[in-house]
């Protein structure tokens, strides 16, 4: 242990890691952080953090960190260090280069999840009025989309519903494709206090996760269903439930749309959607199904949480209505302790997707197509913004290689690390006139890139992150930014470069813009901020502090939507070839493809990806713990080091994918969801087989 001493001042900032979004006191000497304390006056974490949170100052400082600009004409060129002022003029002249030889809508920009609002919203504001297109997407695309797309259609809202201390006042948790405990550690501890009080458990996932093991758990069941396979069994949970007349009539008649109702109703009680017709597809045992769904039904409070293991499907959609379905059948909506809550993967992704990163949605969840939204930022603007939907990240990838999209502006994201099928878009990256990559580090995007602009870390800037919980939190500068530029500064040079002027003096003003355009948003200011600490939106003039807790009353779609969730199979299928299905997730001590946890001291407690096998899996193919493996699929080839556990099925291996040289990604395909084209990462069909060390 390294004594740092007694800090001379602190500053109250906002952990850039999960989507709890702890609060910190950030303990300085001068311009230096000595540690990062959790703060107990922080509405997430109320004084609880992980180790991730403590240790991340450790990154923003790391010699790795890029500090001066850099250009180079071509790919094959080395790098050229220049001033802001130079870089800033070159991207510039080749976007506006790119856009007059192929057209307006050939170049676009990618926001980050990781950023600030702000900042995000400045970047699509620069894609939508500088580069006059809707050619802007999220990090989100490949983790949260089904989830916007989903309780949208259903709940009328693209978020959670609850308050994270709504879990206290749960009976029953369900939770889906998602590992609290590693994945949103501060969170899972408090669902794992919930347990040990007495509420009961269901877990639908193919791995056995440690919340499974909480001490004192009540009788927990465990849905271990097939990858690919969530929509079948929510739809047996939801046939059980009307089978049994376990539904929430006085609920379904006064707060749904009764037509849906009716013909959801019908759907889902067809004798195909039973326990018992769906035990083949699943692979969860008929009368486990059926308990689990009379324990959620009967339940006074019955609260479903939920991962990536719901969304990253070729029917990640499909499944997040399903899982509304479920909870509007059974009145589970609109009080404490129920609800309808998607765990967020990274600090920002619901602030993100808020801000307008999609293509096909301005700021606030309004469509580009809506004639009077669009006509409000056009005055605010001042031009003219396209009425129809630009490109998502994988159409801009097709149409890099098709040769009509030529340029591209991301900030803080690698893309070439964290997308599927990872040859596909190094071919689409390769084949652009002018990439863009805004980031702290040397990334593996960078490697395609033409212009390189220093970023800026969460301890550089001030502005705000939106957590899992709808709650805007601050984060603010606590040392200056070790390029001389924080990120928003960045995009209002490029702006002004490509000749559309911004001219924001400090992140609060932008924030005062999003309020004017944004009708969740009205009430939201930096003076709101330091009055009520954080706020949940919606905060107008309906809810002046905010709302904890969404859909009281009413949906902001008039009634809840049943929707109908026919399953289909996804076309990623084992055979002889590929016999084994590969899922992946995440460990406790990293975080994503590792850049900034691997930069900092807890790397210590986990230096590689691993795969975990199934000691029948292993034994048929002779394999040990320890073994190197070549993990072979449909899209590529990868090696990575065996693991035996019997916390996956047999048939089933999973890995995480926090280092570089993993290969996750090499081996995904690009199957997708149909509705927003998220990534199917959760499902993929392999063969693995011992290899000698690589
Ligand atoms: Fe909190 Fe998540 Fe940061 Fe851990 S990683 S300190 S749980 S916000």
């Amino acid at each position: 242990v390294i004594d740092a001493g007694q800090p001379e001042h602190s500053v109250v900032t906002t952990c850039a890691y999960c989507g709890v979004g702890c609060s910190f006191k950030a303990e300085m000497k001068g311009d230096q952080v000595i540690r990062m304390v959790p703060y107990k006056g922080g509405d997430a974490n109320h004084g609880h953090s992980c180790v991730k949170g403590r240790f991340a100052f450790g990154y923003a400082t790391h010699a790795d960190r890029i500090k001066q600009p850099m250009i180079r004409d071509s790919i094959d060129q080395p790098w050229r260090e220049v001033s802001w002022e130079d870089a800033i003029g070159f991207a510039a002249r080749r976007l506006k280069e790119t856009q007059a030889k192929y057209g307006r809508e050939s170049i676009g920009g990618i926001t980050s999840s990781r950023c600030t609002n702000e900042e995000t919203y400045l970047v699509q504001k620069l894609v939508r009025a500088g580069f006059r297109n809707n050619n802007t997407d999220t990090c989100a695309r490949v983790c949260h989309s089904p989830t916007g797309f989903g309780l949208k259609a259903t709940l009328g809202e693209s978020a959670g519903t609850q308050t994270f201390d709504s879990v206290m006042q749960s009976d029953v948790i369900i939770v889906i494709g998602a590992n609290p405990t590693d994945a949103h550690p501060v969170f899972g501890s408090l669902m794992r206090r919930r347990l040990r009080e007495g509420a009961e458990l269901i877990v639908a996932d193919p791995r056995r996760i440690d919340l499974l093991k909480t001490p004192h758990l009540k009788d927990a069941q465990h849905l271990a269903l097939r990858p690919g396979t969530n929509v079948a069994l929510i739809n047996a949970l939801a046939h059980v439930i009307m089978d049994e007349g376990l539904e929430d009539t006085d609920f379904i008649a006064s707060r749904c749309d009764d037509k849906g109702y009716q013909a959801w109703r019908a759907f889902i009680s067809d004798a195909r959607h039973s326990p018992e017709q769906m035990e083949a597809v699943t692979g969860v045992n008929a009368d486990m199904v059926r308990r689990a769904a009379r324990t959620y039904a009967k339940a006074p409070n019955g609260a479903i949480y939920y991962g990536l293991g719901v969304t990253e499907h070729s029917q990640g959609s499909t499944m997040v209505m399903g899982i509304a379905n479920l909870a509007l059948a059974t009145g589970n909506i609109g009080r404490e302790g129920v609800g309808v809550n998607p765990l967020r993967g990274q600090n920002n992704v619901q602030g993100s997707c808020d801000m307008g990163s999609f293509p096909h949605e301005l700021p606030g969840y309004q469509h580009v197509s809506d004639d009077v939204a669009r006509a409000r930022f056009e005055q605010v603007w001042g031009v003219t913004l396209d009425d129809e939907p630009g490109l998502r990240i994988p159409n801009m990838f097709d149409s890099a290689i098709a040769g009509t999209f030529k340029a591209l502006y991301v900030q803080g994201e690698d893309i070439a690390q964290s997308d599927p099928n990872t040859h596909h878009v190094e071919a689409a990256l390769k084949s652009l006139d002018c990439l863009i990559v805004q980031d702290i580090f040397l990334n593996e995007t960078a490697k395609y890139a033409h212009v390189l602009l220093p970023g800026s870390s969460f301890l550089e800037k001030n502005g705000t992150f939106t957590n899992a919980e709808r709650r805007i939190n601050r984060v603010r500068k606590v040392m200056p930014a070790v390029a001389g530029k924080e990120d928003w500064e960045v995009t209002q040079d490029l702006a002004n470069a490509l000749g559309y002027p911004m001219n924001y003096s400090h992140p609060s003003e932008i924030m005062d813009e999003i309020a004017s355009l944004t009708p969740t948003f009205t009430g939201v200011s930096y003076d709101r901020l330091e009055e009520l600490g954080s706020i949940q939106w919606p905060c107008n003039e309906q809810h002046p502090d905010g709302m904890p807790t969404m859909h009281v009353e009413d949906f902001p779609i008039g009634r809840g939507q049943f929707a109908i969730t026919e399953y289909v199979a996804t076309e990623e299928r084992t055979n002889r070839r590929f016999p084994l299905l590969l899922t992946t997730g995440r460990i406790l001590s990293q975080y994503n493809v590792g850049a900034q946890t691997r930069r900092t001291d807890n790397q210590v407690w986990h230096d590689e990806d691993v795969l975990e096998v199934h000691p029948s899996d292993a034994e048929l193919r002779g394999i040990k713990d320890g073994d190197w493996l070549g993990i072979s699929s449909r899209a590529g080839q990868t090696v990575l080091r065996a693991r035996i556990s019997e916390r996956m099925l047999p048939g089933v291996v999973y890995t995480t994918f926090h280092h570089p040289g993993s290969g996750a990604n090499v081996i995904t395909t690009d199957s997708s969801d149909w509705a927003t084209n998220c990534p199917e990462y959760k499902v993929t069909a392999v063969q693995v087989e011992k290899v000698s060390q690589p």
